[in-house]
């Protein structure tokens, strides 16, 4: 490892000036960004429903192919005002392995996070467990679709028809992903993405909720607006959760590039696919095949014993070559500190032992194979 450290330094500087982070963000071209936000000048709207708004809703409703779509300032308000505006009760099931935000949504409509372990193969809701953490104050199911792996749709739908419960995706990191050819939106009552900066398509902040009933659209749009419906009347006590016009305009313009995106994403991960999979203690993420993906994450999970090094080890060593991957998910929800004696981890065992384990490693769509190979280096040279 000591005679290569130079080499690896230099590599690592001659393309991200220092350190390669677990992701950096889609951009389109800087004159590309500018002609779409020209006409801003002239028209002076801002916000408040543009014909950017307009633009990018449209688009987003084909490509994601999806019946209705509403956009929002962020994924996390997405998730919030849809269990408020489904007059959610009680007690929810969700999984703790997940950002943190799936999980503050639930508890800050007053409602109380029912926690259910995950599938240790691809970290999504284990539904054979689901069904005996029903009770009568259960009103919703909201599985994560986590890392782009797509939940058993089928199962939970099933189940939650049978106990007339809703489900809400958090459809975060699925972005334009289909499952058995459809649109991964049109799945639930509802399905929440995220466009934060981080995401594999991003309008700086943002989100959408994706839905088939117009009732439910017309609450989304008085609790994103104030519940104002003309210039005199104000209907309902509503939030304020619009996507801005400088916000559509990067989503219209990044919408554009998004499947070479996801092309350049998806030879990064096969790149790492071909330097790790033989290796004894690595487990990398499998997409099934009923999915079309879109390489969002890709996280590897270290068995210690038989690695010879454990995930902290793995990041310690990737964080002394300046490349910083993410303990993504780590810690559960269910163990934070704002939580603190509400809930038992031991209760989502699988969770708690893959949260410990589990490593995201860098990816994006500009990361070079020379980069993936000096990661894969290092990770290789813990190998005991
Ligand atoms: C990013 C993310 C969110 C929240 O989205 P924001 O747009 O950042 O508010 C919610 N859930 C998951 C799983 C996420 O990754």
């Amino acid at each position: 490892m000591n005679s290569n450290d130079n080499n690896y330094s230099k590599l690592i500087d001659k393309y991200v000036t220092g350190k390669i982070l677990v992701t950096r963000s889609s951009m389109p071209g800087y004159e590309e960004y500018c002609e779409e936000i020209r006409d801003i000048w002239d028209t002076r709207w801002l916000t408040n429903m543009g014909s950017k708004h307009k633009q990018l809703q449209a688009g987003l409703i084909e490509y994601l192919g999806v019946e209705k779509l509403d956009l929002l300032t962020n994924g996390h308000m997405a998730l919030e005002l849809t269990m408020q505006a489904l007059g959610l009760t009680g007690e929810v099931i969700t999984t703790p392995f997940t950002f943190a935000s799936t999980t503050h949504a639930i508890v800050r409509n007053g409602l109380t996070p029912v926690f259910c372990d995950i599938d240790p193969e691809d970290f999504t809701m284990d539904v054979t467990k689901l069904e005996s953490l029903i009770t009568d104050k259960t009103s919703a199911i909201v599985p994560v679709h986590v890392y782009g792996n797509v939940c058993n749709v089928e199962e939970i739908q099933r189940i939650a028809d049978k106990h007339g419960l809703k489900v809400i995706y958090d459809a975060a990191h699925t972005f334009g992903e289909t499952y058995k050819g459809k649109g991964i939106g049109s799945f639930g009552d509802v399905s929440c993405f995220s466009f934060h900066a981080t995401k594999v398509f991003n309008t700086i902040e943002g989100g959408a909720v994706c839905f088939k009933d117009q009732a439910f659209g017309d609450k989304i749009y008085d609790l994103k607006n104030f519940g104002i419906h003309g210039p005199e009347i104000v209907e309902s006590v509503g939030a304020n959760a619009k996507m801005n016009e400088f916000c559509a305009a990067m989503g219209i313009c990044n919408l554009r590039h998004v499947d070479e995106e996801i092309a350049k994403r998806k030879a990064v991960v096969e790149r790492y696919h071909e330097r790790l999979d033989s290796t004894d203690g690595i487990m990398l993420n499998k997409i099934s095949p009923d999915v079309k993906p879109n390489y969002a994450y890709l996280p590897a999970v270290f068995d210690a014993d038989r690695f010879g090094s454990s995930r902290d080890e793995v990041f310690d060593e990737l964080a002394k070559h300046n490349i910083f991957a993410r303990k993504y998910f780590y810690p559960l929800t269910n163990t934070f500190d704002c939580f603190k004696g509400k809930f038992d981890a031991n209760d989502t065992p699988v969770a708690l032992k893959v949260s410990k384990s589990v490593l995201t490693l860098p990816l994006y769509a500009d990361l070079t194979t020379e980069q993936v190979d000096v990661i894969c280096d290092i990770i290789l040279s813990c190998k005991k």
